[in-house]
């Protein structure tokens, strides 16, 4: 059993622990590998070896930082069945959809490393003359990227390629679900020639080693992308050091179907949005909102549709849904369907956990009669468990779609351009589809959420410049005399 040990100052070092503990396929149950725990220390270790490296890193032009950002983009392009195959057997999601994850990885890395040559700042007129008015964008120092296992390497690279092309350096935490892809990003950035000391990884327990990384006083950012809870508490503990702060949490995403709506168009949007990924997404689709006129037909379509979907292993691509993550997860969604039975929703189909394998599988569950103040409609579930929801209009469908603390993401299904706009204008989300599920953000738009989704920062994109750069505005006056600005401008 091959045994994986901490990234620190360029060498794969043993941890201060000792302790190992066990990466587990939750499909098959099988242990795929031992991963040793970092300690604190180690975590402090890190954080000097990004130190140690920042001056350099920092000082080497954006361009060429991104020609290293293009060869791992590459590298990553090549190895892309590989990682995917990998990602299956560790976190459960079918390939289709761990190449799809591997696909954001290299698109991002393609995308941050053009950006070295495109770290725009501003130029604008001074009020008084001979004066010259400008802004550039700095590295922020050393930063904490933390991250969950629903997306295992897409997430990682969200953050890891930004960081390094503005010139960060990084401590990273990975998911203990799934740490094997953050060290086969780690292998492929150092092969293509990511300095030593530049992105160090340390893997262990959240609250240890996630917390040691949150209360370091020199790391100066901590992008996180996780639960409600953790961000809650990274948020006030990192404060604490005015730290930057960027976070991407939990969701309780809504597709609306309106009467005018392609029914066949809008079933196989809530399939995928529901079920894709076993609704281990932050933007699953876990609320639909169908329109009284026709939810019957809907309701009816859509169940015989899901009773057909296929679970198994995700490396079979035969099969439509994987296992959950862990046990944990299991319970919790089988603690959630009695819930939804208790408060009185109709459970019409699923409900059940299943055994395809000896692995962590539920079935696709569908509730109907639920109303929005049930805990089933409000609360996170993080499986494959919808609601649907009846609405008599739009302006009660956009008031229930908005009744949660969650602003991820959301969607309509109209024929009808006014019922579009007024929905893009009122859903109070982050993102927001038309005529497609909630699912499926590209690398270069901005992605991130309102309420308690987030702090208010979007991730990627043409945004990611912002999480990752301190803004430095630059006054140059070559007329040769005290100029003062407000005062000397009559
Ligand atoms: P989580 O329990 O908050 O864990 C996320 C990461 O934080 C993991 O690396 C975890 O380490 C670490 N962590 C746990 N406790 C910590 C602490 N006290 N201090 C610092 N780090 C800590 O979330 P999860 O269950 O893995 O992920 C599912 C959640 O992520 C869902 O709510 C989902 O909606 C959200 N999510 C959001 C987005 C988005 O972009 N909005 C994307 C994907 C997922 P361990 O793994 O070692 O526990």
């Amino acid at each position: 059993m091959q045994q994986y040990k901490l990234f620190i100052n360029g060498e794969w070092v043993d941890s201060g622990t000792g302790e190992t503990f066990d990466d587990v396929n939750p499909a098959t149950l099988e242990t795929i590998a031992k991963l040793q725990k970092a300690s604190v220390d180690d975590v402090s270790r890190a954080v000097e070896s990004a130190e140690g490296a920042f001056d350099s890193w920092s000082g080497t032009p954006a361009p060429l930082r991104g020609k290293i950002l293009f060869r791992a983009a590459r590298m990553l392009e090549e190895r892309k069945e590989q990682l995917a195959r990998l990602m299956t057997q560790e976190m459960g999601k079918i390939l289709k959809e761990t190449r799809g994850d591997v696909q954001e990885a290299i698109d991002i890395t393609y995308y941050a490393a053009g950006e070295g040559r495109r770290l725009l700042g501003e130029t604008t007129p001074s009020e008084l003359p001979d004066k010259f008015c400008m802004t550039t964008r700095r590295p922020i120092g050393v930063v904490g990227l933390i991250t969950p296992w629903n997306f295992p390497i897409a997430i990682p690279a969200w953050k890891i390629m930004p960081a390094l092309i503005y010139g960060n350096t990084i401590v990273f935490k990975p998911a203990s679900d799934t740490p094997l892809l953050s060290i086969g990003l780690v292998k492929i950035l150092t092969e293509a020639g990511l300095p030593k000391g530049v992105l160090n990884l340390v893997i262990g327990e959240g609250s240890i080693v996630g917390g040691a990384i949150v209360n370091n006083k020199n790391i100066k950012a901590i992008s996180f992308t996780g639960s409600v809870e953790t961000g809650r508490w990274i948020l006030s503990e990192a404060g604490k050091d005015m730290k930057r702060v960027s976070l991407e949490l939990g969701g309780k995403n809504p597709i609306i179907v309106m009467d005018d709506a392609d029914l066949n168009l809008a079933i196989d949007g809530v399939l995928w949005g529901a079920f894709g990924t076993t609704g281990q997404r932050c933007t699953a689709a876990s609320r639909v909102i169908v329109h009284e006129e026709i939810l019957p037909a809907f309701q009816k379509k859509f169940i015989e549709r899901t009773k057909k979907l296929k679970l198994g292993n995700g490396l079979d691509e035969t099969t439509d849904m994987g296992p959950v993550i862990n046990n944990l997860q299991l319970q919790k969604i089988a603690k959630y369907v009695n819930i939804g039975k208790e408060e009185g929703a109709t459970l019409v189909l699923g409900g059940r956990t299943a055994k395809p394998l000896p692995g962590y599988f539920f079935e696709p569950t569908i509730f109907t009669d639920v109303t929005s103040d049930m805990r089933i409609a409000q609360e996170e579930i993080f499986g494959p468990v919808l609601s649907l929801i009846s609405a008599v209009s739009l302006d009660e469908a956009i008031d229930i779609a908005n009744s949660v603390v969650y602003g991820l993401s959301s969607s309509i299904y109209t024929g009808n351009i006014k019922n579009a706009f007024k929905a893009i204008e009122k859903l109070d989300t982050g993102i927001t589809y038309i005529n497609a599920p909630t699912i499926g953000a590209e690398i270069h738009l901005p992605f991130g959420g309102t309420k308690a989704t987030g702090n208010g920062t979007r991730e990627a994109g043409t945004t990611a410049i912002e999480e990752f750069t301190e803004i430095k505005t630059v006054y140059f006056d070559y007329s040769g005399r005290l100029q003062k600005a407000q005062i000397d401008v009559e």
